[in-house]
């Protein structure tokens, strides 16, 4: 109650400067609770800006204000433009992320910050940095949180379209369109209130979903059909994608999101592993239903994390070794896959 109070005070006060983080590989989400929460923060009179670590895949690019997004490491400009931001910054909110190496060399800058610091966001176990922390697993989505934030504050009537297409956008993908497990009556209430503004859902699902390069299709449909493995006894999908055909697909930032959710569309299947080779790192997504958590495995052997049923981790070896990892890890998971009910 204390924290609330000083937090409306906070956003109650005169014009502050603020800056909006949020994490890697920006998703829906993280995109659209930011720009919802920017949105909101001018029409309050302050001055916020949104800061992303990495480059945003091609069909996020729509959303209202975008254009105004700071991406970090996009070049030697971009790095001192928000390194200065976050010297001046008099509040830093970090969205849709928990612990701040999540944002690498942004981290290290809003660490150092003097600025008050806000965390909402919907992941476990948030590492303590934030003088505010709204931090809560129940909530779908982060732009769920924060439309559930701005309402408490009193400001529903502040909801215009433009912030409800934002946060729309965050919910309706962390949901997986409204299938997901975490698609409470709350979830359907947000979204009746952000379409009384004359919200166009069609508009945002076409933008985000029905948007895609050639290539992206094209590579959909080959690792579909050449690099899905089928693992029955442990009712386990598993996909590889190395670099040489991501290049051969024109592969960009993004374009490999939502690929893993195909393996579980598979009858009897339980568990869907994406494992795709970056410059750095083999980086794995994982995706599962019902009471399969996956994110003990991610944490467990592949040094990640995340919710139950979506999680991610990475290794430093090959692709070959990691899959190799992976297949002997399956037994000690297989009692329980065989008896999730799907
Ligand atoms: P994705 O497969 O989309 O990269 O990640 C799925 C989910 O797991 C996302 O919610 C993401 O935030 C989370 N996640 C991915 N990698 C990590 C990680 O290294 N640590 C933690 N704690 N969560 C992760
Ligand atoms: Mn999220």
């Amino acid at each position: 109650m204390q924290q609330w109070n000083a937090f409306y005070e906070l956003i109650h006060s005169d014009s502050k400067r603020f800056v909006i983080l949020t994490h890697q590989n920006p998703d829906a989400d993280a995109i659209g609770s930011s720009l919802g929460w920017k949105l909101y923060l001018q029409k309050k009179g302050h001055i916020a800006t949104v800061i992303i670590p990495n480059e945003c895949p091609s069909n996020l690019r729509w959303m209202p204000d975008f254009a105004e997004v700071v991406t970090f490491d996009q070049n030697a400009q971009t790095v001192a433009l928000s390194k200065k931001l976050l010297e001046e910054a008099e509040v830093i909110c970090c969205l849709d992320f928990n612990a701040l190496h999540r944002i690498k060399g942004l981290g290290g800058l809003a660490q150092n910050s003097q600025a008050v610091k806000v965390l909402i966001d919907h992941h476990i176990e948030p590492e303590t940095f934030a003088d505010f922390v709204f931090s809560d697993t129940t909530r779908a989505a982060t732009a769920q949180y924060i439309l559930e934030i701005i309402q408490q504050l009193g400001d529903a009537p502040l909801l215009d379209k433009p912030i409800a297409e934002c946060l729309y956008a965050g919910i309706m993908t962390d949901t997986g369109s409204f299938r997901h497990g975490s698609t409470t009556p709350e979830v359907h209430l947000a979204v009746a209130e952000l379409m009384k503004t004359g919200l166009n859902v069609n508009y945002v699902h076409r933008s985000i979903f029905d948007n895609n390069s050639l290539g992206r299709t094209r590579l959909l449909g080959y690792v579909l059909s050449e690099k899905l493995t089928y693992l029955p006894e442990y009712r386990t999908v598993y996909m590889t994608i190395s670099m040489d055909e991501l290049k051969r697909f024109n592969s960009e930032i993004g374009d490999t999101d939502g690929i893993v959710n195909f393996g579980l569309s598979l009858e009897n299947v339980v568990m869907s592993v994406l494992l795709i080779e970056r410059r750095d790192e083999i980086k794995l997504s994982f995706r599962s239903v019902q009471d399969f958590s996956v994110r003990d495995l991610a944490n467990k052997y592949f040094s990640g994390g995340g919710h139950k049923n979506a999680s991610g981790g990475r290794t430093g070896t090959t692709l070959a070794e990691t899959v190799n990892l992976l297949l002997s890890v399956l037994p000690e998971y297989q009692t329980q896959l065989l008896n999730v009910e799907k």
